[in-house]
């Protein structure tokens, strides 16, 4: 069926409204009209053909809200009218151990997950295309129920990406009471990173190059902020975390951080640069078993388990809401880190 969209031609164009088909769906299918998208670092990333093997014409967006149009005859988990998320994903190959653990992000099958945009072909078109559009149809599986109130949406929409991307590793870290966390990196993921680690009882630094975010950051939950560029600064935190989660979407100094770990402590990169990241020294990590770690969004029962929580606990991101025709002025602010701390399409502005 046609349906609304904004997408990106090459990587060149700017993103232009144009009209996409979305599958009927089937059996197991949910349709859904989409009513917020927030907007990732990675679909600029996307967008401008940053990292290899992007797929054009771009439709981007993974951090979907909307209401449940029509469901196929096999649906159990929704209902026409539940509000649901769709986050990053919209298939994988089900059989394999990750999926089997629940770590569709980690799909070991011959094509790894299916990305919501920029996705592996499913019989249905070479690309998949994401949210910036009027309405998607994803496999119940991939579907994850919404329990916040309606007037949180906007905010929630956040969640599916921002949020799972750092809830995953500070529980798989074991953030908590008792343990010390940074977050580095005042954006999108890094403040949910923020807000989640506080609710989960850790003491929580948060790192930035921002000065003007260091008041914004302690009402977010941070217990203390740090100004990475100041070596003062970061040297009194020497040896002194149990994790820090960096989110920094540019290539940087690790060993700045690295150096900020505990015995055993662990820098777990979700940041996505264009360019790496210069290697890391070797003596800090030997000198105190610490680990370097990456991590990728979340699977489907930890995204729901995170989607749980925030609903219980009252949290949502903090929200700057944009109609589809802005996206581009977005990206530009986006690019100057200054986003506060999510922007969110407003999708009754592109249908
Ligand atoms: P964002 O909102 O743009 O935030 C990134 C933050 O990084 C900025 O606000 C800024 O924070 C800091 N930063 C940016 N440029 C910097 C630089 N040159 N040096 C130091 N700090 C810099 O982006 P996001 O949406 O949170 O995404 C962050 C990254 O995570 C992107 O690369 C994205 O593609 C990636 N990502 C990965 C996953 C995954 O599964 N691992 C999932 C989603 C996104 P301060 O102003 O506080 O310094
Ligand atoms: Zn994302
Ligand atoms: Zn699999």
């Amino acid at each position: 069926m046609q349906t609304k969209a904004f997408a990106a031609q090459t990587p060149q164009s700017p993103l232009a409204e144009t009209v996409i088909e979305r599958r009927e769906p089937g059996p197991k299918d949910v349709l859904i009209d989409i009513l917020y998208c927030g907007v990732c670092h990675s679909d600029l990333h996307t967008a401008r053909g940053e990292w290899e093997g992007i797929r054009f014409p771009s439709v981007p967006g993974h951090e979907i809200v909307g209401r449940v149009t029509q469901i196929g005859g096999e649906v159990s988990k929704v209902a026409v009218g539940d509000i649901v998320g769709v986050g990053c994903m919209t298939d994988s190959c089900r059989v394999c151990a990750s999926c089997h653990d629940g770590l569709e992000q980690y799909c070991e099958g011959p094509h790894g997950f299916q990305q919501t945009y920029s996705g592996w072909l499913d019989g249905y078109g070479e690309n998949t295309l994401g949210g910036y559009s009027a309405a998607i149809t994803v496999d119940e599986h991939f579907v994850l129920k919404v329990n916040h109130g309606e007037a949180d949406l906007a905010g929630v929409a956040p969640l599916l990406c921002a949020g799972i991307t750092t809830w995953s590793p500070l529980r798989h870290w074991n953030a908590g009471p008792g343990k010390k966390v940074g977050v580095v990196g005042i954006g999108g993921l890094g403040h949910m990173g923020i807000k989640l680690a506080h609710a989960l009882g850790a003491h929580v630094v948060a790192f930035t190059t921002s000065e003007s975010k260091r008041q914004d950051a302690l009402d977010l939950g941070a217990d203390e902020v740090v100004i990475s560029k100041d070596p003062e600064a970061m040297a009194a935190h020497t040896r002194s975390f149990d994790l820090i989660v960096d989110t920094v979407a540019a290539s940087h100094d690790l060993d700045a951080f690295i150096t900020l770990l505990r015995r055993d402590g662990a820098l777990v990169l979700v940041g996505a640069p264009e360019q790496p990241h210069p290697s890391p020294s070797v003596f800090p990590m030997l000198l105190g078993r610490r680990s370097l770690a990456g991590s990728a969004i979340g699977g489907i029962p930890e995204t729901q388990e995170m989607l749980d929580f925030c609903a219980e606990k009252g949290i949502t991101a903090q929200i700057e809401m944009i109609a589809m025709q802005d996206i581009e002025a977005a990206y530009a602010r986006m690019l100057k880190s200054d986003v506060k701390y999510r922007f969110v399409i407003d999708m009754a502005s592109l249908k």
